[in-house]
């Protein structure tokens, strides 16, 4: 017998032999020779073959080279092997592609710079200031928008990893948009701090005891889900369980969906468990994620990591409790680029493979999740109803903008808001306010009476899509209905359409002009840029530095501020409205988690909701706080339609510079995959252009397919999509999309 290897470098996979007997495995880097140059390769996959097989391999002039020597071994178990690899069927990618989307991103091709790394880095940091893109290039901008998806800034060589070259980065700083400056490289644990300040264990209440009980009673590989209103004790429970876990000799991992809900975790975790405590996600540096793997691969002892959701992806074993805390969270799941994996799915796959069991932590569980409990799915229960402070949920008053507006108040900010907002400094109180995150603005309301311009054909509301700076035409996204005339609205007769929305740096300066001496501070992600972006603003905003913080989405999530005891939604509709099936949900399970923002502490809390349509059902079940009713009736909804979760969807997308070759590569692709569908029930809507038709000058088109519950995608097997391609044109498999 003969190992055969298959190197793959740049995504191309190469067969060697293991011919000195290195015993080379999956994710082992090993030093092979390509068209005489010496290279390092990444083993994708490993195959055994007789020798009868290898001679004739040899004889159809196919020598085969051999292996140089082993530069790192990943040292990965079997079931790992496997699940990763079970993962990138699943998710449409090569082995190679998936496997490297699992490493850290310092592992491949980097032995040797790891270890003498320097202790000061260079950092480049976005300009949160900066206002004129126009000057920027296809590639700044592409790296700018790299930079956002990181949270602001990254070090300079992951950047050149990333395949931006400085040239690039040179251009961005120089165009003001960027900041390049020396970072120091944080290390993960400053052991000597947390060995003292270990807290005890709490008294756990009946609730959080009958919940530890459930979770014991449950096999392994199995799922629970811990559904408690924020300040219920979740994270007590997770701590509980981790301790079990951990006495055992058993890994705990436990994921949080974005990197700003990060620090207090690590915080709770190592103030309990101390220095076995360790972090893993973007605001890491390569070098810390890669020793923090090794780590993983070989601790005697059991260790808990707390990460975003590439940290699915650890080698831990034996490995205990997985908890996905805000399981609900859109941010588990990986649009883009491929592997388009949802880090929620995977961590209760995993568990399946390791043995482990899941906590799914939620105050506003997902559908999808809702509608797995037992008896109907194999998900079992757990609930805390009750708040530990006895502190009940603020009230939620909702402003009428119809009203206002017939009151000849034309503005952003609502009288009751602005008299609201103007007695806050006194009382030294502070208020949150959300603005939903640019890019939902894209549809068209009706100034009159809030009527949002809809499909005739399907129940979303239609997308604005700019031809030119003046032009715009409206088309479903759904079902690819597109028109371009100016009516008046079908509810009043008004012609007075706007699109909708406003960012955040426009609100703050309405708010600045209108409320003189408010203290505003910005909350998003250009203003949190950095590993400790978030916790340093917070802490400010703690602090006292400002009145109101304004923010995006990221202001709903995890953050416990004793004097706000105000939550603001500037324009629930423009999260109301969003082109997407999912929208009511997502929307109020974001709405619900922004109102537990308010009276954490002594004083009472309010919440203060714009929109122009009181009556919508989200805004209902907001003020009436019962998210349990809005489920069932979503779920009826979406059963009786065969949407989204009682179906299945993939989206196919498609980018190219140029804008015919594109068209046609997606036309040529659909019909590639008429016949599978047909023959699978599968139904195809498109070829379409995306919702965002050109980004970064790439012209993007897409394919949604949508079929029954469970079945399996109408796809040919490996990388037959791929092979007809035009080149310059690029496409990805999305699986089971977050936004539809
Ligand atoms: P959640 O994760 O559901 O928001 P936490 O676990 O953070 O809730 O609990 C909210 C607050 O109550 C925290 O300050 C926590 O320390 C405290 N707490 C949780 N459980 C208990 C308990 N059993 N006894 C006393 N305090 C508790
Ligand atoms: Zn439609
Ligand atoms: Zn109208």
């Amino acid at each position: 017998m003969d190992v055969l290897l298959e190197a793959g470098r740049d995504g191309r996979c190469f067969t060697y032999l293991d011919n000195k007997n290195l015993g080379v495995d999956l994710g082992d880097l090993v030093l092979v020779r390509l068209k005489g140059r010496a290279l390092h390769g990444l083993v994708v996959a490993r195959r055994r073959h007789s020798y009868e097989a290898i001679t004739d391999m040899k004889e159809s002039s196919r020598t085969l080279l051999g292996i140089e020597a082993l530069v790192q071994s990943a040292a990965v178990d079997p079931i790992w092997r496997d699940w990763v690899n079970s993962v990138a069927v699943s998710c449409y990618v090569s082995p190679y592609k998936m496997i490297k989307a699992a490493l850290p991103a310092g592992w491949l091709g980097q032995a040797k710079k790891l270890t003498d790394e320097a202790k000061s880095l260079w950092w480049i940091q976005l300009n949160p200031e900066a206002t004129n893109f126009e000057a920027l290039t296809d590639r700044q901008t592409e790296l700018m928008n790299f930079l956002k998806s990181r949270g602001g800034g990254g070090w300079q060589k992951d950047i050149s990893l990333d395949g931006f070259c400085s040239s690039v980065v040179k251009g961005l700083v120089k165009s003001g948009a960027a900041f390049r400056h020396k970072k120091k490289v944080l290390e993960n644990t400053s052991r000597a701090e947390v060995d003292e300040i270990l807290e005890n264990k709490k008294e756990l209440t009946k609730e959080q005891e009958d919940a530890v009980e459930i979770y014991e009673a449950q096999q392994q590989g199995s799922a629970i889900l811990l559904w408690g209103v924020t300040g219920s004790g979740k994270t007590e429970v997770y701590l509980h369980l981790a301790a079990r876990e951990l006495e055992e000799g058993r890994h705990c991992l436990i994921l949080a969906p974005e990197i700003g809900l990060i620090p207090q975790l690590v915080d709770r975790f190592r103030g309990r468990f101390g220095k076995i405590v360790f972090e893993y996600h973007s605001g890491c540096s390569d070098r810390e994620r890669v020793r923090t793997w090794r780590l993983a691969l070989k601790s005697q002892s059991p260790l808990v990591i707390v990460g975003t959701r590439s940290a699915v992806f650890i080698p831990l074993s034996p490995l205990g409790l997985i908890v996905v805390d805000e399981e609900h969270d859109t941010s588990y799941k990986q649009e883009s680029p491929m592997p388009c994996y949802n880090a929620r799915e995977l961590a209760v796959e995993r568990a399946k493979w390791f043995g482990s069991k899941v906590v799914l932590g939620s105050a506003t569980p997902s559908l999808l999740t809702w509608k797995n409990l037992c008896p109907q799915g194999p998900l079992r229960l757990a609930r805390l109803t009750s708040r530990i402070s006895r502190q009940p949920l603020p009230p939620v008053r909702v402003v009428d903008m119809r009203q206002e507006l017939a009151a000849g108040h034309r503005r952003l900010i609502s009288r009751p808001l602005i008299q609201r907002l103007r007695g806050l400094p006194e009382r030294g109180e502070q208020a949150v306010m959300l603005v939903p995150r640019r890019g939902y603005s894209g549809f068209l309301s009706c100034r009159s009476c809030g009527e949002v311009v809809q499909c005739p054909h399907c129940d979303v509301a239609l997308t604005v899509h700019l031809t030119n700076k003046s032009n715009y035409s409206l088309r479903c996204h759904w079902c690819g209905y597109r028109t371009n005339k100016e009516s008046t609205c079908t509810n009043c007769g008004s012609s007075a359409f706007k699109p909708f929305g406003a960012g955040t740096q426009r609100v703050m300066e309405t708010l600045s002009r209108e409320l003189e001496g408010l203290r505003l501070m910005r909350f998003d992600r250009d203003s949190t840029g950095g590993r400790d972006g978030h916790r340093r603003l917070l802490s400010r905003f703690a602090a006292g530095e400002a009145d109101v913080l304004v923010g995006t989405q990221m202001l709903s999530k995890g953050m416990d501020l004793p004097r706000v005891t105000l939550a603001i939604v500037l324009a629930a509709d423009g999260l109301l409205h969003r082109p997407d099936l999912q929208a009511e949900e997502q929307t109020l399970q974001l709405l619900l988690q922004l109102a537990g923002r308010a009276g954490r502490g002594d004083l009472p809390g309010e919440v203060l909701v714009q929109t122009y349509c009181p009556e919508h059902p989200v805004i209902q079940h907001l003020v009436d706080g019962r998210y349990e009713e809005f489920l069932k009736k979503e779920a009826d909804l979406r059963r009786e339609s065969g949407l989204v979760p009682y179906s299945r969807a993939c989206i196919l997308r498609l980018a190219g510079e140029s804008a015919t070759l594109t068209a046609s590569a997606a036309s040529v692709l659909s019909e590639q995959i008429r016949p599978l569908c047909n023959q699978a029930g599968w139904e195809m809507i498109g070829p379409a252009p995306a919702m965002i038709p050109k980004v970064a000058g790439r012209n993007r088109w897409q394919l949604l397919l949508h079929g029954p519950e469970l079945s399996s995608l109408p796809l040919p097997d490996g990388s037959t999509l791929w092979d007809s391609l035009p080149r310059g044109v690029t496409l990805s498999v999305d699986p089971d999309p977050i936004q539809l």
